[in-house]
């Protein structure tokens, strides 16, 4: 690899003026569970020859935070199950403690989270995303395949004791757990953890139907507006994600509508793979190379792509969900680089 020496490359603003500040890592395209609206039973992984080492994620991400990136989220594939990530985790902590970064955080199914939530804290993580659709046993097992609901909840249960902020990411499912979302709340707000609804996104070829399992979240929120006070926190993350602070639970509430709402005009984000490619918005399926240019040229060619990639960031994303559930408007799924 050559030379990683900082560079004086300014910071990282794409073609539309937008600030590039939050970064996604995907660690792994792994995981241990299948969940049915993210991928099918039979998945292609990588070759562990063509994944990025964590040295060299880490020359990627203190690129990145050189160029104004004061946010990183691992993530998956599921971001515990690859091997010694811990020590990834504390590399990239060093940046949380000289403040360079503003956070440092994970979002994770929490089937190893209470091995790892101490660690966590240790190493600079606040706050955690965990993916729990329902807290049904059975459900939980339908929709994640083969998932055990307690190792989930336990994990939950340990970030919260460790000190972790937690927010529950439940992706929306038509008759599967559209009547679970109050007593999700509920739970929720009496745990003490934050609450995000996620649209599914039609993200990589599975094997079930979306279309069938689509709930269009715009819907939801009339029906809570009908049942609780919603007011609209002024919040903005640079991401899909609107908030409401629930009145009645005090609860805060996200929605994830990237379907029935557009929510591209202040994007700050990008993406990258655990293969070491950029992809600039999650609803396209273009990207650059990002491994071969550090490998073969070091930070100055890892700088040369970066400054394509915001020429190339697209405005917008062009998510649809087709009733014919023809191809998916995104060939890789969501693991590939992590929601
Ligand atoms: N394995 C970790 C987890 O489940 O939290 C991290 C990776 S997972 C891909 C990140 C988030 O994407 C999860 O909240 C998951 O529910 C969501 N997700 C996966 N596939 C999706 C899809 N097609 N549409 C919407 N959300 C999806
Ligand atoms: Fe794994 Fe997360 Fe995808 Fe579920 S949503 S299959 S836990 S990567």
């Amino acid at each position: 690899m050559a030379s990683d020496a900082p560079t004086q490359a300014p910071p990282l603003t794409d073609a539309h003026g937008r600030r590039i500040s939050y970064l996604r890592i995907s660690v792994t395209d792994r995981c241990d569970l299948r969940c049915r609206y993210c991928m099918s039973e039979k998945m292609q992984f990588l070759p562990r020859r063509d994944i990025l080492s964590f040295e060299e994620i880490d020359a990627i991400a203190g690129a990145f935070v050189e160029r104004g990136v004061r946010k990183i989220r691992l993530t998956g594939g599921e971001p515990l199950v690859r091997g010694g990530v811990m020590d990834l985790v504390r590399m990239l902590g060093r940046h949380r403690e000289n403040g360079d970064l503003d956070e440092l955080t994970m979002t994770t199914n929490a089937t190893r989270l209470a091995e790892h939530a101490e660690a966590l804290v240790d190493a600079g993580v606040r706050r955690v995303n965990v993916s729990l659709d329902t807290r049904d046993p059975e459900t939980f097992r339908y929709i994640t395949r083969w998932g055990e609901i307690g190792r989930t909840l336990d994990g939950i249960a340990a970030a919260k004791a460790a000190g972790l902020r937690v927010k529950i990411n439940m992706v929306g499912l038509k008759g599967l757990n559209d009547r679970e979302i109050v007593p999700m709340m509920r739970w929720c707000a009496d745990e003490g953890h934050d609450l995000t609804l996620i649209e599914t996104m039609p993200l990589g070829q599975i094997d079930d139907d979306r279309h069938d399992r689509y709930l269009p979240l715009d819907a939801v929120q009339r029906d809570l507006e009908d049942r609780f006070t919603l007011v609209p926190l002024m919040e903005r993350t640079g991401g899909p994600a609107r908030y409401w602070n629930v009145g009645e639970l005090g609860l805060k509430l996200g929605l994830i509508t990237p379907l029935t709402n557009n929510f591209c005009a202040g994007c700050n984000r990008v993406r990258i793979t655990v293969s070491g490619k950029i992809y600039m918005c999650l609803g396209h399926d273009d990207h650059l190379d990002l491994k071969t240019a550090l490998r073969e040229g070091g930070r100055e060619a890892l700088d040369r792509v970066l400054d394509q990639a915001m020429i190339l960031k697209p405005l917008a994303h062009d998510f649809a969900i087709r009733a014919d559930n023809a191809e998916p408007a995104v060939s890789r799924h969501m693991s590939v680089t992590g929601g």
